[in-house]
């Protein structure tokens, strides 16, 4: 019988973590982060040196794999991270900071910070443009949870936050937190995103009609009057994708803030563009989210915490 996954030595053994980490940050071999060195990089040992701790001889100052990563400065153990990612990355609709508590035993709080600095990790960096000749987008919005300070109401959008997401057909997706669905705030992310040899697909709403002359075609189906498929135009892919994201939001993060909204959407397009049908298994998806470890360590800082590690 083959190992099962959580066999693996990264997700129990501290350096096994350290050197998969490792392995993936520095394909290349070490990077001093502090001068930028790559010779005369040496890996600390002994007993009483912490592990993944390394050493540049060109500036003289040490340094693990962390620093310069959204793991930079917690005391968590790499072997832990691992683990979170992987939970993380193979659950179709997330895992709640409570769940990552009760499974890894770490604090909420941690729980909490470690799921926070994981999306981070998977968000996208740049903004290379979506489709192309040939290629369909299909551009629609949502609207999800409550607004601070607003009243619960019965009906009606006003009081809720609302999503702007753009997937490719067969591709993959990318979401954004708006303040509105008006022109003003859809249509120069439409712009900004989506190649202009584009086939471009939308619902009949007024806020895609001008920025639609600028792609190859624009198409729309009428929802208003119950048309949902014609021929080749419709938004069933984008429909397919809020699915998963709201039954995830309301089963697994209930109580999310509205300030990090834009960091659920990254995890579910994350997710979303490394599924399986584009050639992803969870493994892969580990590795894919472990890269974006890099260069965003800013983010969520705790006070308490220490600045080495
Ligand atoms: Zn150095």
């Amino acid at each position: 019988m083959s190992k099962s996954v959580i066999e693996a030595n990264a997700f129990h053994n501290e350096e096994a973590a350290y050197a998969w980490v490792e392995s993936h940050v520095w394909p290349d071999g070490p990077i001093c982060p502090h001068c930028g060195g790559t010779e005369r990089i040496g890996k600390m040992g002994g007993n009483a040196t912490r592990i993944g701790l390394h050493k540049c001889y060109q500036c003289r100052k040490q340094f693990t794999v962390k620093v310069g990563t959204v793991f930079e400065s917690s005391h968590v153990p790499m072997r832990f991270w691992v683990q979170a990612m992987y939970l993380l990355c193979s659950s179709k609709k997330g895992i709640s900071s409570n769940q990552l508590h009760r499974t890894l035993g770490v604090t909420l709080k941690t729980a909490w910070f470690m799921s926070h600095r994981l999306r981070e990790a998977m968000r996208i960096v740049g903004v290379e443009p979506m489709g192309g000749a040939g290629e369909v987008v299909e551009a629609d919005e949502t609207f999800i949870g409550r607004q601070a300070g607003q009243p619960k109401r019965r009906a009606g959008w006003g009081h809720k936050n609302a999503v702007l997401t753009l997937v490719e057909r067969g591709g993959r997706a990318r979401s954004f937190h708006v303040d509105s669905t008006t022109v003003a705030d859809i249509a120069p992310i439409v712009r900004a995103n989506v190649a202009k040899e584009t086939a471009l697909m939308t619902d009949e709403a007024r806020q895609y009609l001008e920025v639609g002359t600028e792609f190859a075609s624009h198409e729309s189906v009428n929802h208003g009057r119950e048309e949902y498929v014609r021929g080749d135009v419709h938004t069933n892919t984008i429909e397919g994708f809020f699915s998963i994201f709201k039954r995830g939001m309301k089963g697994v993060y209930q109580h999310c803030g509205e300030q990090h909204l834009h960091r659920y959407l990254a995890e579910f397009d994350f997710r979303y563009n490394t599924r399986i049908s584009l050639g992803y298994n969870d493994a892969m998806r580990s590795e894919t989210a472990l890269k974006g470890i890099v260069g965003k360590r800013l983010m969520y800082r705790r006070p308490d915490e220490a600045q080495v590690s």
